[in-house]
Formats: structure tokens, sequence, C-alpha cells
């Protein structure tokens, strides 16, 4: 489970398969990806199974 802002877990989507937790509003997290306070959320960070 990471923190991530709204940002990075639209980054992160392109790559990953990225699950907002639920029951979560917005709030200020710590972004694990780019370190920096910002609004984002909860989320599970799980691999795509798509090939390319
Ligand atoms: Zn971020």
């Amino acid at each position: 489970m990471l923190e991530l802002c709204g940002r990075c877990a639209a980054l992160m989507a392109e790559d990953y398969d990225v699950r907002r937790i639920a029951g979560g509003r917005d709030c200020k997290v710590t972004c694990a990806q780019c370190g920096k306070r910002r609004y984002g959320g909860k989320y599970e960070i799980g691999r795509k199974c798509s090939r390319k």
C-alpha cells in the first residue's frame, strides 16, 4: 500500500494496476513517489498483466 498524490497515481496507472483503497477521501498525504505533501490517497499497486 502506498500513499500517492493524484498525479503520481495517474502516472503509475500507465504501468501498474493502481487501485484506490476505498473509504478515504482526498486528503493530504506524503506522496511515496515524488515525496511531496499533496492531495492524494492510499493506493494498492499491483502488476499489470498485459504484454505488448
Ligand atoms: Zn506524487
